[in-house]
């Protein structure tokens, strides 16, 4: 993963969570020092509004805004050699696990048919409602 970006992400875990203290306050102020200003400085302007500066790709969507991210980007972040906006909502991009599948899973046609005719109204039966 990127250096920076897994600062960052540490960073955001520590000022989204709940513990708060000498102890996270040290450890805040040394990672802000290890982000470039121009990082910090956006992901804060995301901060001040309540949002988390990095969202998390799952299935190749921003878990941010919920909009597909090209897989161009999405390879770029996962080589790690690049820092990645969210072009809809500005977040810093975050691939979780490299293991992970960043590709959509589809159902199978089985599965899909299956649910199709049990969805099926049954005719005997709204004929014999109406008579
Ligand atoms: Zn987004």
């Amino acid at each position: 993963m990127n250096a920076v970006l897994q600062n960052l992400l540490q960073l955001q875990t520590l000022e989204f969570g709940d513990v708060a203290g000498k102890s996270i306050e040290t450890q805040v102020a040394k990672l802000r020092g290890l982000i470039p200003q121009p990082i910090l400085a956006h992901y804060d302007r995301l901060r001040v509004r309540g949002k988390k500066g990095v969202a998390i790709i799952r299935n190749q969507v921003c878990t941010g805004c919920h909009m597909q991210i090209p897989i161009g980007a999405i390879t770029a972040i996962m080589r790690g050699d690049d820092i990645q906006l969210c072009e809809n909502c500005g977040r810093y991009l975050h691939v979780p696990d490299q293991s992970e599948s960043v590709f959509i899973v589809e159902p199978a046609p089985a599965a899909k048919r299956a649910t199709k005719a049990a969805a099926k109204p049954r005719k005997g039966k709204s004929l014999a409602l109406v008579l």
